[in-house]
């Protein structure tokens, strides 16, 4: 289920109408009937698209079906990513892939540029691969559901993570710029910084959990509870003294490091304490402050990092809370505060929507990246999540124009709603 661009140049014209036509068609069939695909993609029946099918599964992209009782082909995820980052492609929202710096339990995380050089990241969202990893067993579940689920699944978490990443930057909020979603997958501005569980000490721990319990507050004024609010979610930049990171600062003058207080052009820094700016990302189980089990999800976020403090700085408050009751009576108020659950429901991510979502993750055990009950902490800074978090050495970075080559002009031709239909 890796992600593998390499071939992504290969696919002729004629390839890629049969990859949408089996996407297209696993709308209402299990498994896709080869007679289907070949009238769903236009093509003229006969040797044209047999060979885009055997081309298309010889690279993974779809996959036979042995056992039907008819001859047929499912799209496989390594399809969907295909199709996903074509569409990126075509729309100038990504340029070129570069490394995967994250594999989450239900996503990976690449860098990858937009066509003016600049850093993004690629988020593909894969719900339901943590059912062949857990030992919790929803196999019934996932048999009866299976119709492309994983699929419509992973879309509707990316489709949730786009829109709320959208209101809450909208609104001024600390989170990632949001580029494009296009189905399984989010582009997003990349965060020049460390998860939160990666750093050792801060400057000042009250100061910092003051900033943290404000912004759940603040949340919650704009009528949200992000639901997974812990250190690997919580993005740490450090301020310079310029205003700018510390990555950029020592990126656009490395010299300095270690300074040299005699040389002038780069004097020695000054005591200006760096500041520290959290911000926040992976929001698949927000949830509105008006859910049935608001009061759980609020106080699991404020545990969390209370727990954290607790055990990484030796810092408990001596203030109790802050608690659901007294957040609810802020809800809305307050200059340019808005009801950011229902700005989001009106774009389209409704309340069915959520609540299949919630239902799906709840039967596949997904539960965050948290450690439940505030699990016992590993030696060192690396989480179990972290684990599988390896630093992959990737790709290295493609052009886009061999991406390009032999890519149909109007994907949206074939496919008209492809992304609007959800
Ligand atoms: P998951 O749902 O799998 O937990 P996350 O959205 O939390 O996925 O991303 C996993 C990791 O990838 C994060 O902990 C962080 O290290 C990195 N990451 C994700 N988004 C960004 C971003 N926009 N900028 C920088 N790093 C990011
Ligand atoms: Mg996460």
């Amino acid at each position: 289920m890796k992600l593998d661009p390499k071939n992504i140049r290969y696919l002729s014209p004629e390839d890629w109408r049969v990859l949408q036509a089996v996407e297209q068609g696993s709308r209402n069939h299990e498994i896709v009937p080869t007679q289907l695909i070949t009238t769903l993609s236009n093509a003229r029946p006969g040797s044209q698209s047999s060979r885009s099918i055997s081309t298309l599964a010889k690279n993974n992209l779809i996959s036979r079906i042995q056992n039907a009782s008819y001859d047929g082909y499912r799209l496989t995820y390594g399809g969907l990513d295909y199709l996903s980052l074509h569409a990126h492609l075509q729309s100038s929202a990504i340029y070129s892939i570069g490394n995967q710096i994250g594999v989450g339990k239900e996503s990976d995380i690449f860098v990858v540029a937009s066509p003016t050089g600049r850093r993004l990241v690629l988020k593909i969202h894969r719900l339901g691969r943590i059912s062949f990893r857990t030992v919790k067993s929803n196999r019934d579940y996932l048999r009866k559901g299976s119709s492309g689920s994983w699929m419509y699944m992973s879309r509707l978490a990316a489709q949730k993570e786009y829109s709320f990443m959208s209101a809450l930057r909208n609104a001024g909020f600390p989170v990632p710029e949001p580029v494009a979603w296009n189905r399984h997958t989010v582009v997003m501005g990349l965060v020049d910084a460390f998860p939160l569980r990666q750093i050792a000490k801060v400057p000042d721990p009250p100061a910092l959990y003051g900033q943290l319990m404000d912004l759940i507050l603040r949340l919650a004024r704009f009528g949200l509870i992000h639901g997974d609010f812990n250190e690997f979610n919580i993005l740490v930049e450090e301020i310079g003294p310029s205003g700018r990171t510390l990555n950029q600062e020592y990126d656009e003058d490395e010299a300095v490091l270690p300074s040299n207080p005699h040389d002038q052009n780069h004097p020695a820094p000054t005591d200006k304490p760096v500041t520290l700016n959290p911000i926040i990302i992976d929001f698949p189980q927000t949830l509105s402050i008006s859910h049935p089990n608001a009061e759980f999800y609020f106080n699991r976020d404020v545990n969390c990092i209370k727990i954290f403090f607790q055990r990484r700085f030796g810092f408990t408050s001596d203030e109790p809370g802050p608690f659901l009751a007294d957040a609810i009576e802020n809800v809305g108020q307050g200059e340019g505060v808005r009801r950011l659950d229902l700005e989001v429901e009106a774009t389209g991510f409704n309340k069915k929507l959520a609540k299949e979502l919630e239902k799906y993750m709840k039967e596949l055990g997904v539960d965050g990246d948290h450690n439940g009950d505030g699990g016992e902490e590993t030696d060192g800074f690396v989480g179990e999540d972290d684990g599988g978090e390896e630093d992959v050495s990737g790709e290295d970075v493609i052009e886009q124009d061999s991406f390009a080559e032999g890519a149909p002009e109007a994907e949206k031709e074939i496919l008209p709603e492809s992304s609007e239909d959800l």
